[in-house]
């Protein structure tokens, strides 16, 4: 029930807004793959000499992105950690990464015992080129996440990273099927993290993937993922080099099962759709939202074809805290939940609280955009109808607030 009658109009009944965080069905081709799975016990992945669904797995994400090799593990987060371990780098090295992200990245470097160096984010959501060129310089690896989908400029980036010998990990969990210069977005960079969780375009509940052309990483990230023994000789690759890391290294044991591979490839031929789908709908929203004077849909940088299954917005300098949380709660009265990453309470993606980092250092850029970007999702399952019910009861909350269009 909304805390006030007068918030509802007829056209924004709370009851007719979709709901966005319900499922899309796992595709039926999973049954039988699972059926064969419960009827064997054929869970673990090394168990079979060869074919099993990881391996598969493996194989045809490499393919489907363009990389020589893929690791599949047990999340997004457990990629970056075996990224980094990869990269060997010492203890208390500084990793760069964005300060708007989500806590699981900073999370990550610290269980690889190294410190994460927090970079400004502009208001559109994406990496401070003047701050990271200014705290590269005592930087051991970059960490690119590129957060909601949003692709920071790779071009500047890389050129910055390359001149000086620093790897870059791209943390592309939310960003399967970004292309950046018509290039998949994960190839860019030394390594790409991705991640299976449910709120990303495929749905395993959880599970990662990560994917490197370079065969020393992937033998050391594969060992260390827990290919004991001689498992690695499941792995297509360079046998000399795991040969020399076998023992050498220590396993970390977060593979992935046969299940969560069973419920991930039926879903690799939905993903040219799904993104697809994700970018129009993303795109219907932007244009209604774009015409209102109180909030902006910051725009891609030019090289980058995004697959959003989310919209974010920054409110206009005109807000006020407490009118931006008034409009919270005018859009949750029509149905629509409208995070704005700074204002709720422990948010995970508000560097401020990441209090396991120490005291929080000083961002004013990203905290200012932290308050008043907001955050709607956007599964690509939404019919046009659902968009335009969630883009309009949008605008229609913001003007119940600020007014219907600015005194100029
Ligand atoms: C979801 C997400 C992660 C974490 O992925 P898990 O698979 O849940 O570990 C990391 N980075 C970004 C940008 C994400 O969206």
């Amino acid at each position: 029930m909304a805390p006030d009658g007068q918030l509802l109009t007829r056209e924004y009944d709370p009851a007719q807004a979709p709901d966005v965080h319900a499922s899309e069905p796992i595709p039926d081709a999973a049954r039988a793959e699972i059926e064969r799975l419960l009827t064997s016990g054929d869970l673990f992945r090394y168990t079979a000499p060869e074919g099993a669904p990881v391996a598969l797995l493996e194989q045809e994400f490499a393919a489907l992105l363009g990389a020589r090799y893929a690791l599949a593990v047990s999340s997004c987060s457990a990629a970056l950690f075996l990224s980094l371990k990869a990269l060997d780098l010492p203890r208390g090295a500084k990793v760069l990464i964005p300060a708007f992200t989500f806590a699981a990245v900073p999370s990550s470097i610290v269980h690889a015992e190294c410190v994460p160096v927090l970079v400004e984010v502009g208001d559109n959501y994406r990496v401070d080129m003047t701050d990271f060129a200014a705290k590269l310089s005592d930087a051991s690896a970059v960490m690119i996440s590129h957060m909601r989908g949003h692709t920071s400029d790779m071009d500047a980036i890389m050129a910055l990273c390359d001149a000086r010998g620093i790897p870059v990990i791209e943390d592309a969990a939310h960003s399967l099927g970004t292309k950046w210069h018509g290039r998949n977005i994960g190839t860019i960079g030394r390594v790409g993290c991705f991640s299976f969780q449910s709120y990303k375009m495929i749905n395993a509940g959880e599970g990662g993937i990560m994917i490197t052309d370079d065969p020393e990483i992937a033998a050391r990230a594969v060992i260390m993922s827990g290919a004991y023994e001689q498992n690695w000789k499941k792995h297509p690759g360079l046998q000399n080099s795991y040969c020399h890391w076998q023992n050498k290294l220590p396993l970390y044991n977060l593979r992935m099962q046969n299940l969560s591979a069973a419920v991930i490839r039926p879903q690799l031929p939905a993903l040219a759709d799904r993104v697809a789908k994700g970018r129009a709908g993303h795109d219907s929203v932007a244009a209604v939202l774009n015409d209102c004077d109180w909030m902006t849909v910051p725009d891609a940088l030019p090289p980058e074809e995004r697959a959003p299954d989310s919209i974010q917005f920054n409110l206009s300098d005109d807000w006020s805290d407490a009118q931006a949380r008034a409009f919270q709660a005018a859009a949750k009265a029509r149905g629509v939940t409208v995070q704005i990453f700074g204002l709720s309470e422990g948010n995970a993606r508000a560097f401020w609280n990441w209090e396991f980092l120490g005291p929080a250092p000083e961002l004013p850029q990203t905290r200012a955009m932290l308050m008043r970007a907001c955050d709607v999702r956007l599964p690509t399952r939404l019919t046009g109808a659902e968009l335009d019910f969630i883009a309009h009861a949008i605008v229609d909350a913001a003007q119940q607030i600020m007014g219907r269009a600015r005194k100029s």
